[in-house]
């Protein structure tokens, strides 16, 4: 599988291919370590976040960050433009032609686990069609802990 994840020292980010003979993670600055134990990956299925350690980690959609929102953002673009030159019918056709690029392109993608703590994602795993989706309450959680972390950080 495949390994993305901003070291949690300098949060440089990194790409690393990780397999079960995988023994170390290392920051490409040569910062930061951390040892991959057979606790950390099952059958090429990571049974915890391999950067943290973390065991909660929510599946989704591989889908590129910003290429989802860039989408939606350019067939309203140009749906709107459509619809100033009073051309109703390729204004609909355009928003309808983006949103099934988006419906394919969802299909097609594999699925990635995501940290709810580092955010590490990790890609092209034998991911289990039953594992969990993104959980707000559960991230929310998560979010109090960071915010506690860095007050607790500012205070000391
Ligand atoms: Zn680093
Ligand atoms: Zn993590």
């Amino acid at each position: 599988m495949q390994l993305i994840y901003q070291c949690p020292k300098c949060d440089a980010p990194n790409i690393e291919v990780v397999s079960s003979e995988t023994r170390q993670l290392a920051c490409s600055s040569q910062d930061w370590t951390r040892e991959i134990t057979s606790a950390d990956i099952e059958d090429d299925r990571p049974k915890r976040c391999l950067c943290c350690g973390n065991e909660d980690l929510w599946r989704q959609k591989d889908f590129p960050q910003g290429l989802g929102l860039l989408m939606v953002v350019t067939g309203g673009t140009l749906s709107t433009i459509a619809w100033a030159y009073v051309e109703p019918i390729w204004a609909l056709g355009i928003l309808l032609v983006f949103a099934a690029i988006d419906m394919i392109l969802y299909a097609v993608m594999n699925d990635v686990l995501v940290c709810y703590r580092c955010r590490a994602r990790h890609r092209k795993a034998n991911i289990h069609d039953d594992h969990p989706r993104f959980n707000l309450e559960l991230n929310e959680r998560y979010r109090q802990e960071e915010i506690r972390l860095a007050d607790h950080q500012k205070s000391s």
